[in-house]
């Protein structure tokens, strides 16, 4: 598997309860490297741009309520399988259901203040890495 970059963001609840540190030791502790990381408050238009894909969803409103409600911090992980290794260690979308070892099961506190998002494919990831960086800013 070739070396891979995908979108993580640690999301309002992490950055609230002060958890990015821990959370990016578990991230690092996998292999990734974080090239790449900034602190945001997202618009609702760019939380509700973000999701676009979710936008029929029923929790789409609370799901952009919850993304403005304070801080994000934005990143991109590089390495090897580096898509569905962040989706391994990210777990489950509902903390109840995630294995214990993983940043849902240790942090999140409900389904949609899960604490972390991960790229779900490698074609998604490289759009989610162009809607919050440029090339300038990522550096291995
Ligand atoms: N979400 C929610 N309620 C649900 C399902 C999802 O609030 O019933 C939120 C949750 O924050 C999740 C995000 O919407 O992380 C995106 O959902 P997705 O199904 O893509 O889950 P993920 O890929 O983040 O595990």
């Amino acid at each position: 598997m070739a070396i891979q970059r995908t979108l993580s963001i640690l999301k309002p609840d992490a950055t609230r309860r002060n958890l990015t540190g821990k959370i990016n030791a578990v991230i690092e502790g996998t292999g990734l490297k974080i090239v790449a990381q900034k602190r945001l408050q997202l618009t609702q238009a760019q939380a509700e741009a973000f999701y676009a894909v979710h936008k029929e969803r029923p929790f789409f409103g609370e799901l952009v309520s919850f993304m403005i409600s304070g801080p994000v911090v934005v990143q991109v992980l590089e390495g090897e399988d580096a898509v569905q290794k962040n989706r391994d260690i990210m777990g489950a979308t509902n903390p109840k259901d995630a294995a214990p070892h993983t940043v849902r099961a240790q942090f999140a506190e409900s389904i949609e203040a899960n604490s972390v998002h991960g790229s779900d494919s490698a074609e998604n990831a490289v759009n989610e890495i162009k809607f919050f960086f440029a090339e300038i800013e990522i550096n291995a």
